[in-house]
């Protein structure tokens, strides 16, 4: 037996114990260390999105842990993996019990320098936040390309999107709705802070060229008011909707001054970008300052956690653990 959360309607998440043979079809069990809460984990938890696609669902899009059986010849028993997506927490059970059964397809195995507990500590935040970092430079957009602009500065994506690049040298302006984290952000490697209330109404179609870069996890206004204030030939990179999931924009960026917009989905990304962002991660995050940004609960305190993430009162990351 095992422990679990699990949603039995869109409205009600039980802690319950479960049975190994309760688990669905796959060919990787794996025993979960860690899970995290991701703003789409607290959308299913909180009942604020009908993520969950078929009832009893276990909640939890990601996880760490170590394989217990496999059926897999890239799998073996011992081996620490990580999965991010692929359907997990919303058509596959997911992360927030102690064991999962998946697809090996699904894993990647743990790089080298990283433990159960730092992977998820990075999450599938910090996973996404590599990814728009990484288009953002394969884009070409380099240090000296200009400012870049990181939206809801202070959120899982966010925070580690202004490190990473803030350690690639970038200059990094962190928008948020947070003052009293100024010095959080100036931490994590900020150039400066901007109220994101200056970017929270309609655009105009051209503004001032500001940035040569942005990682937007806002979406609706401040993704419109981002891209209306990108420099000729900038990327902004698109991957969340904290704000909305409507972009009030015009072509006058694109048209006029050559901005392109990457759109950055984590859930179906190849494997072989998913490993080049866990190896990336692995070598570029000072593990010690993780620590700073991701709050240790237990099972029993997601709902609480999925609350405080939902009501947007949350800075950093909540770790999940499950040994
Ligand atoms: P968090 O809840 O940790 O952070 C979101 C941040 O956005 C908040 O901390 C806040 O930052 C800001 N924010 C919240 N509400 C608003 C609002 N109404 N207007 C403007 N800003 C707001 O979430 P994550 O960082 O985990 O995820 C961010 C987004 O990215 C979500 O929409 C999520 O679904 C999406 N996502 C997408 C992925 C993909 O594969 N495409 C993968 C992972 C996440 P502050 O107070 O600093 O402004």
């Amino acid at each position: 037996m095992f422990h679990a959360l699990q949603l039995t309607d869109k409205e009600t998440i039980t802690l319950t114990q479960l049975d190994e043979n309760d688990l669905p079809e796959g060919d990787v069990s794996v025993a979960v260390s860690y899970s995290t809460i991701n703003y789409k984990d607290a959308l299913a938890v909180t009942g604020s999105a009908p993520i969950a696609r078929s009832y009893p669902m276990v909640p939890g899009i990601d996880f760490s842990g170590v394989v217990t059986q496999s059926d897999n010849p890239d799998y073996h028993v011992g081996d620490k993996v990580v999965l991010n997506g692929w359907g997990v927490g919303e058509s596959h059970w997911g992360g927030f019990a102690q064991q999962a059964r998946v697809k090996g397809k699904w894993l990647i195995k743990l790089p080298e320098g990283l433990s159960e507990a730092d992977a998820m500590r990075i999450g599938t935040a910090g996973y996404t936040a590599m990814l728009c970092c990484n288009a953002l430079r394969d884009h070409g957009v380099t240090p000296e390309s200009g400012p870049i602009i990181v939206s809801g500065a202070t959120g899982g994506v966010g925070s580690i999107a202004v490190y990473i690049l803030a350690k690639r040298g970038y200059t990094v302006h962190a928008l948020s709705g947070k003052p009293e984290q100024r010095d959080y952000l100036l931490g994590l490697g900020a150039t400066d802070t901007l109220d994101r209330a200056q970017y929270a109404e309609k655009a105009r179609a051209l503004g001032q060229q500001l940035w040569a870069g942005a990682v937007d996890v806002v979406g609706s206004h401040t993704l419109a008011n981002i891209i209306a204030n990108t420099q000729y030939g900038g990327v902004v990179t698109a991957c969340g909707l904290a704000q909305g999931m409507d972009l009030p924009s015009s072509v006058a960026p694109f048209i006029l001054r050559g901005v392109s917009l990457v759109g950055v989905d984590s859930v179906y990304c190849p494997i072989a970008k998913r490993q080049a962002a866990w190896h990336d991660l692995a070598n570029e995050m000072d593990i010690s300052q993780l620590s700073d940004i991701a709050h240790t609960i237990g099972l029993d305190g997601v709902e609480t956690a999925a609350k405080a993430l939902m009501a947007g009162t949350v800075t950093g990351r909540y770790l999940v653990d499950l040994k």
